[in-house]
């Protein structure tokens, strides 16, 4: 029984948020967001324990493309950074502000990076390719997020001082534009890099987001190390070069797991838990 705790827990966590924001903004949107967002996660990670091949991969996409596709192209609420920008300039306590304080802000503090494990809309099209363990080390890249975080905060900031009045259909345009490059960047550097993740490492503007919080998470991968042998088959497959032996919150990389959880299956002496 145990081990159905994390998805009780999903399930606990997006039902209380849900109810909370219905009961304070009587927006009944919220009420049924993120219920079914609750609802694919814990049922998601409920069919991934009872070893349903391919539960993760469902999961992101139930959840992704009802963002990308509904929340975003439908109910044109731009999801991405310069989203948040725009109604954080704007005042609108709107689906993308509390998106990014619920998945991408305040939310890592418990779940860590479950958002790009379960959730992101990028990362669902990349973990399909065909580089799912890293073949080359991890490059030093590590400025680019940055970069891309101030230049969405400077280009909506310069939406708002030149007073353009079409800003709408202008972030409709950003959303759609945007994930086509992000798309483009991510196969680019997946099939050049050999590693599916590369854009989350080295390109994401919201890791800069993600990281801080993610580093003092509630759920993580701990090892037990009466149990473990040393023999680095974990970090062989982790998609995202965490040093995951190590139990340490420094430990290498630590802030970039997405609890994939595929570093826990492939433990021959079932040493890693949550
Ligand atoms: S790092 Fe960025 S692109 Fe990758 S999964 Fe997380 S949010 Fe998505
Ligand atoms: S393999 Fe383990 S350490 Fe690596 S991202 Fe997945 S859950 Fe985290």
């Amino acid at each position: 029984m145990k081990k159905y705790i994390i998805p009780l827990l999903m399930l606990i966590i997006f039902e209380s948020i849900a109810i909370t924001l219905y009961i304070t903004t009587k927006n009944i949107f919220y009420l049924f967001n993120f219920s079914y967002i609750g609802i694919c996660l814990s049922f998601g990670i409920f069919l991934y324990i009872r070893k349903v091949k391919y539960a993760r991969n469902m999961i992101q996409f139930a959840v992704g493309s009802y963002m990308l596709i509904y929340l975003g192209v439908f109910n044109l609420e731009n999801m991405q950074i310069e989203g948040f920008w725009y109604y954080l300039f704007l005042g609108v306590f709107e689906a993308a502000l509390i998106h990014y304080f619920v998945a991408k802000i305040l939310g890592p503090l418990f779940f860590g990076r479950g958002w790009c494990g379960y959730a992101c809309w990028t990362a669902m099209i990349l973990d399909l390719l065909p580089f799912k363990e890293p073949k080359n080390p991890r490059k030093k890249i590590k400025f680019m997020p940055y970069i891309i975080f101030i230049s969405s905060f400077l280009y909506v900031g310069g939406l708002f001082i030149l007073k353009f009045d079409n800003l709408e259909s202008i972030m409709l345009w950003s959303f759609i534009l945007g994930n086509l490059i992000y798309y483009s960047i991510g196969v680019y550097l997946a099939y050049n890099f050999f590693d599916n993740r590369s854009f989350c490492k080295y390109i994401c503007p919201v890791t800069v987001f993600l990281k801080p919080a993610s580093y003092f998470s509630l759920i993580r991968v701990k090892n037990d190390l009466s149990k473990c042998i040393g023999c680095n088959k974990c970090k062989k497959v982790c998609p995202m070069d965490v040093d995951v032996v190590n139990n340490s919150r420094n430990r290498e990389n630590g802030t970039d797991c997405i609890l994939c959880l595929k570093c826990i299956e492939e433990c021959p002496k079932q040493s890693l838990y949550i």
